[in-house]
């Protein structure tokens, strides 16, 4: 079964992240091997197999009020 990297290190806290921002639901960190000069990943606080996927309307609009307040 692949690693799911987002919850099994980042969420669980086993891999520290530096914190850009964050709300209730969504964490926005400094990506660990960035492939730029500043490389953002925002991620839902649960597991979410799909964007494509996500049934709560909300939080799906949590996670791009913070893409947009981090970009
Ligand atoms: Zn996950």
């Amino acid at each position: 079964m692949s690693e799911d990297f987002y919850c099994e290190q980042v969420l669980s806290g086993k891999t520290e992240v530096e914190k850009v921002y964050e709300t209730e639901n969504v964490l926005a960190y400094y990506h660990t091997k960035p492939f730029y000069p500043v490389h953002i990943v925002t991620i839902p606080k649960k597991h979410i197999d799909s964007l494509l996927t996500i049934q709560e309307d909300n939080l799906l609009l949590e996670i791009f009020t913070v893409i947009k307040y981090v970009a």
